[in-house]
Order: C-alpha cells, then structure tokens, then sequence
C-alpha cells in the first residue's frame, strides 16, 4: 500500500486531478481509495456520480455505531471513496473531520479490509494546520504532492505547504515528491511554476492543461476518464498517473525509499518571501 497527500489551494483543481488520477489508476489494475480531505465535500463526487455521506455527518448521525459501508462508497473503476467532511459552519475547527475521519478509519481496519494498493488524501491546503497538516505526519501519507497554477495565490499556498512538508520531513515523516502543474495559461506560468520546483526541490511531475472537457464531464458528475476516455486530456491523466507511479516505484515495490527532500538554492526559507 502506498499514500500520496495531494496538496494545493482551494480551487486550484485538486479534486480534478486527484478523481482522474484515481481513475486512471483504477484502469491500469490499481485498486485505489480516494480519501476527501476538505470541508467542501465534493472530493468524490465525479467518481460516484453524486455526493457521498461524510464521516463527520455519519458519526453525528450513528454516533459509535458506524460501519464501513457508512462511510466508504464504490465510484468508477472500483475506486473506493471517503469524505472525511467539515463542521457546521461557524462552529468547531474545520481539520477536525480530517481527524476524526483517519480515527474512524483506522478503527474500521479500512485498509486491513480493503487492501487498496494506493491511497490518495486529496487535501485543502490553504492553511497548513492541525488537521490538514495530519496527512503529512504520524505515517499516514509516504509522498506528498502540490497541485499549482501560476497564479500568485496558488503558488503562495505552495510554498507555505512545502515548508510544512519540509518542517515535519525532518522528524522522518512524508516525503515531497513534486508539483503537478494544472494550467490556468497565466502570463509566465511555466516560468513561474518552475521556479517554485527549484525552490523547493520538487520536480514538475506532470503538467496538465486547461480543457473544457474538464467541465464537461463534470457537468455529468464524471471524471474525463470516464466521460471521454479519448481526449487529449484523458491521455495526459493517464500519462500523470505514470509519472507519479515512477516517483512512487520504490515504494510501490515495498522498498522503503521515498526521494529526500532537496531543497534548492538557498533552501525554502529563501523561497518564502518576507523569511529571509
Ligand atoms: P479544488 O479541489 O482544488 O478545490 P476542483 O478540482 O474542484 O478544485 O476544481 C475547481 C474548478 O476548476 C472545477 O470547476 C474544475 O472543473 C476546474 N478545473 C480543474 N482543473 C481543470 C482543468 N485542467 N481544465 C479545466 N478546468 C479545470
Ligand atoms: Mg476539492
């Protein structure tokens, strides 16, 4: 089993790429589970068709007697889906679902269970707190990547979660394995994007394009793999997907291996304005 937290700015695409990725996964013989990690919910929504109950509201509803089948539902591909969900707004801390969703997991014996070769967190990033930074410490994540454009927002958000990455790194937790480029065609973006790789230390692991079959297929609650598994999109999902399984390979084989961190010139303090 291996897990990758996908990281990066609140609309800056991460469900997009983490539901294709799952399911292009999913049709290279994977079995993948999908876990949401931001309040909004909709992490699964184009592999199951629709919104799923999240943890949060079926422990509020069930209270201790929640099951598996609660909580873990079956989208395309077989990839199994969880929403860990949010709290009511105004109240309570938003990463508690966050954690109160790995609990329940763990306490389920999900993984024992299902067995699924590859985890992905697809998690809000904005701020690197409590409950959002719980994928990247305590071993529950081996890899971390960040989803960016080149708007400054995003790459800002970046940064702050390669810091994060890097702070918990050296207590031996997840790895950061690099940048999944998602183009929002801003004027510099490759120039932009790549100098936060350098920064960093992360490579760009794949770049993706802006597509208007994107919205398409969600407009029929899908995935571009599932809805038009022969556009030029679809093809650079599946290419994606190998990409990350060779950043991964090592770990996939069950050799402990994951890439150091290596930030680049100057280290990442210099890479955060206003630190140095
Ligand atoms: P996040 O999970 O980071 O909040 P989403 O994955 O929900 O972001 O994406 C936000 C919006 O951007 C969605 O409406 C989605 O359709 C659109 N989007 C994401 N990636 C692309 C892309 N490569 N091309 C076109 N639209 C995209
Ligand atoms: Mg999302």
């Amino acid at each position: 089993m291996y897990k990758i937290a996908i990281y990066g700015k609140g609309g800056i695409g991460k469900s997009t790429t983490t539901s294709n990725l799952a399911a292009a996964f999913a049709g290279m013989g994977y079995r993948v589970m999908q876990v949401g990690c931001d309040p909004k919910a909709d992490s699964t929504m184009n592999l199951v068709g629709r919104r799923i109950p999240t943890v949060l509201e079926q422990i509020r509803e069930k209270g201790t007697g929640v099951a598996l089948e609660d909580v873990v539902f079956r989208g395309f591909g077989g990839v199994l889906c969880v929403e860990s969900g949010g709290p009511t707004p105004g109240v309570g801390c938003a990463g508690l679902g966050i954690i109160s969703a790995f609990k329940k997991l763990e306490e389920l014996h999900a993984f024992d269970i299902y067995q699924p070769d590859l985890v992905l967190y697809d998690v809000l990033g904005d701020v690197v707190c409590g409950g959002f930074a719980m994928p990247i410490r305590g071993g529950y994540a081996d890899h971390v990547i960040i989803v960016t454009s080149g708007e400054a927002m995003a790459l800002f958000a970046a940064r702050n979660i390669a810091l994060a990455v890097e702070g918990f790194g050296k207590r031996g937790y997840a790895n950061y394995a690099g940048i999944i480029q998602n183009c929002r065609n801003v004027k510099d973006e490759d120039a932009l994007v790549a100098r936060l790789a350098e920064d960093t230390g992360g490579e760009i692991i794949a770049k993706i394009s802006r597509s208007g079959a994107v919205q398409m297929a969600e407009d029929l609650s899908q995935t571009v793999i599932q809805a038009f598994p022969e556009s030029e999109i679809a093809g650079e999902y599946r290419r994606l997907a190998g990409a990350v399984l060779g950043c991964c390979a090592a770990g996939l084989r069950g050799e402990v291996a994951p890439m150091p961190l290596h930030f680049g010139k100057g280290g990442l303090a210099h890479a955060i304005p206003g630190t140095v």
